[in-house]
């Protein structure tokens, strides 16, 4: 059994390879850890993959994958975690802005207190303010307030799981940014955050531009209504589209009484008529995107399929 298994997505970081496999190295030893580094290279345009290669040659527990082209860092990080066959997996950037010396504590959260998964906290970070820090704080309170997590990083490239906890969840997208939501989906509920040394990157640049941003936000919205919609999407599409078209449905009998009734208006000279007729409207396409959506998950192979704990007996 391996002890710990070290997931490392990479996209052109030739320069920071050997100093942090070094370093990882260093730290293993130092515990006496049995390990395993996975090293994935994300389709990489300069020379990662040789450094890998040659980082090989001379420590075998390094391992290495390599994609065709540019995938992102969530296809790389569920490839590691595919091949992952540690104990506890470890997941930080190639760039050297995550510390492997804080692998032994993370690790111990997860074996000693119990811990399902232990997310990093760059509490003082080392990245531009404007561009970076401020965006992250934003994001991090819409995830905490959607999901009920309380973390105070969500994205901290920087993570420990169980390896239970891996192997059953599926990152894809840009959904590493929200792992520790991905994984209470899963029913793992202990989550525990660590304080993390954070530095400045030392070699290349940031691979994340202004897109995250907006990928960021829908995404969360994504992972949010799957999770609890996932395999009922009537339930979200049906109530909202009955309380529309009821509505509309409302104001139109309003507006037809209040014609009849008191001879005193024209239905169509009333601004209120066209906000009627747009809710029966709007009422009626969210129920068919309801029922296109039921259609859907009916016909998902994965319909009826369910993380199942423990069985007995069986
Ligand atoms: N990364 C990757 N594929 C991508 C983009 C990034 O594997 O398409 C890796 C990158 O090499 C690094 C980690 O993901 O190891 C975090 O990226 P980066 O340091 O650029 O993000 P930042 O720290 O600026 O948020
Ligand atoms: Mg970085």
């Amino acid at each position: 059994m391996i002890d710990i298994s070290i997931v490392i997505p990479l996209f052109n970081e030739e320069e920071s390879l050997p100093e942090l496999s070094a370093w990882i190295e260093r730290v293993m030893q130092a515990n006496k850890f049995s390990y395993e580094v996975i090293m994935i290279d994300d389709g990489s345009t300069d020379s990662s993959w040789n450094v890998v290669e040659t980082l090989r040659n001379t420590n075998t527990n390094i391992k290495g994958i390599k994609f065709q082209r540019n995938y992102g860092k969530s296809a790389a990080l569920n490839e590691g975690f595919k091949a992952a066959q540690g104990e506890v997996i470890i997941t930080m950037d190639a760039d050297m802005q995550d510390s492997p010396d804080e692998i032994p504590e993370l690790r111990r959260m997860i074996v000693e207190e119990g811990y399902d998964m232990v997310s990093g906290w760059k509490k003082k970070r080392y990245d531009n303010t404007l561009t970076k820090n401020i965006p992250s704080k934003l994001f991090n309170a819409a995830a905490r307030k959607s999901s009920g997590i309380k973390l105070h990083d969500f994205n901290c490239g920087l993570k420990s799981y169980r390896k239970k906890v891996i192997k059953s969840i599926e990152v894809y997208g840009e959904m590493h940014r929200y792992i520790p939501i991905l994984a209470k989906w899963a029913g793992f509920r202990k989550i525990g955050e660590k304080v993390v040394e954070h530095r400045a990157r030392k070699y290349g640049v940031t691979k994340f531009g202004w897109e995250r941003f907006i990928n960021g936000f829908l995404d969360l919205f994504s992972i949010m209504f799957v999770g609890k919609f996932g395999k009922r999407p009537m339930h979200f599409f049906g109530l909202w589209g009955s309380i529309v078209f009821f509505s509309g449905f409302i104001i139109w009998a309003y507006l037809f009484i209040a014609k009849f009734a008191f001879q005193k208006y024209n239905m169509t000279d009333r601004p209120l008529f066209y906000v009627g007729i747009i809710s029966l409207v709007i009422g009626v396409q969210l129920f068919l995107a309801g029922f296109l959506g039921e259609l859907i998950a009916r016909n998902s192979s994965e319909r009826n399929s369910y993380l199942i704990e423990e069985k007995q007996g069986l």
